[in-house]
């Protein structure tokens, strides 16, 4: 018999990057103290905590560890016999349905691949806007959904948003609206590999969602050694100015805002509750959750987790990310599918919306890099940005602010005003 307890500190890499993902399994019930010492190790991952348990995915020995301890858990990978994988669509028909798109609607849809996946499949992302070819001086919004594979939900609801909307464009004023004034990007399929093989990880066995740069580690922003998915993301995201997403996962219904990594609040806090919020009301299943109160939750007040995309996307690009949650069972029956387009499917248009609350300030000289100090009416800063290509742009909560503008060498000042509304100009002062 054994005697000596396998620690976990046996189980982990050194290396600076995760272990692969050998065991995915469930804890069940509530383990306070053994979540408390998983949390925050690199090469394990703990995910959708509930009342129930919550997900733990490792590398190889991960289960033994937790039968020494006595826990209690199943394999996650035995219950996914149980799945009902037909009827969707592959990787090929999914490439297929966005070409269509992009072929049917050339004046407001453009595709794009971004990068290739560890296989070698095309990193697709739809950019959706009037004038779609030219760079436009408008708020950039993004929709990044199964950077876990397994996670299949938020594909289909993203293919079905822009199919309906391109159907739509010209004869729906507010579907219109956003789309002749807003730059949109839309990327269905994060981890294409990970969905052929039915996986939250990569090809590589890395779960994408802690292979982001992570600043409470003070890691560099730095794509080198990461995965090739996170890799076009990292370079995606810096040739654009987008500054509202979202990214949605499976598992469980909640709109989840930063931080994930650290307790303190995000400094605009009450904007992320906000727009959570209006995520969560328009969904009927989501604003009722018996899980979460009003159907959101703060990230690390729910289970810290750490190199996620969620906080990149802000510390490093100002682009304010919740993650949504869209079924309790990550890989529902396809049947199923068409209702919950029609439980999202006004919180999906709502959210896009949003990103016109703010305000930015565009430059004459397009190569013009500089920072943006944002005051708010009392005078207190709300930090300071950097910009580059000429353009700035921040969503804020209504009212009025004061933006010190350091630009090719020049400063100044200058007061905005933040409604709600979609302006057909953005909201951009010219300087
Ligand atoms: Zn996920």
């Amino acid at each position: 018999m054994k005697t000596i307890l396998l620690a976990l500190a046996a189980l982990l890499s050194s290396s600076a990057f995760a272990a692969k993902i050998e065991e995915e399994l469930f804890v069940m019930g509530s383990q306070p103290a053994l979540l408390k010492e998983l949390v925050g190790h690199a090469d394990i991952t703990v995910d959708h905590l509930d009342s129930h348990g919550f997900e733990v995915y490792g590398p190889a020995g991960l289960g033994e560890f937790l039968s020494q301890r006595g826990v209690a858990f199943y394999d996650l990978k035995d219950a996914r016999k149980n799945v009902d994988w037909t009827n969707y669509p592959s990787y090929e028909q999914i490439k297929a349905k966005l070409e269509e798109f992009a072929a049917k609607y050339p004046q407001i849809v453009r595709l794009t691949s971004i990068g290739k996946s560890v296989k070698g499949r095309d990193l697709m992302v739809l950019k959706i806007s009037d004038n779609v070819a030219v760079d436009e001086i408008e708020p950039e919004f993004k929709y990044i959904s199964s950077m876990h594979g397994d996670e299949i939900t938020g594909r289909e609801l993203t293919i079905r948003l822009v199919d309906e909307m391109l159907q739509k464009y010209g004869s729906d004023a507010a579907i219109t609206d956003l789309i002749n004034n807003t730059e949109i990007f839309v990327m269905p399929s994060m981890n294409p590999d990970g969905s052929e093989l039915r996986q939250r990880a990569n090809a590589a066995g890395q779960d994408l969602n802690r292979n982001f740069p992570e600043a409470v580690r003070n890691d560099p922003n730095n794509a080198a050694g990461r995965q090739p998915e996170t890799q076009a993301i990292m370079a995606f995201q810096a040739s654009r100015n987008i500054s509202l997403s979202a990214n949605f996962h499976g598992g469980a219904v909640v709109a989840n805002y930063p931080w994930d990594a650290k307790y303190d609040r995000h400094p605009f806090d009450a904007l992320l509750q906000d727009f959570s919020l209006e995520y969560a009301n328009l969904n009927p299943e989501m604003r009722s959750s018996s899980e979460f109160n009003r159907g959101i939750t703060n990230g690390a007040d729910w289970y810290v987790l750490l190199g996620g995309m969620q906080d990149w996307s802000y510390i490093w690009h100002n682009d304010l990310q919740i993650t949504v949650e869209l079924s309790d069972s990550k890989w529902p029956n396809y049947r199923d599918i068409p209702g919950f387009y029609t439980s999202n499917r006004d919180s999906m248009i709502r959210y896009m919306e949003l990103v016109h609350q703010g305000a930015g300030i565009k430059l004459a000289n397009r190569n013009a890099t500089g920072k943006v100090e944002v005051l708010n009416a009392q005078g207190a800063s709300l930090g300071t940005y950097g910009f580059q290509r000429g353009e700035f742009y921040k969503v804020l909560s209504p009212g009025a602010y004061t933006f010190k503008v350091e630009a090719d060498g020049a400063r100044l000042s200058i007061n905005v005003t933040v409604d709600s509304e979609i302006s057909p100009n953005g909201n951009f002062t010219s300087l």
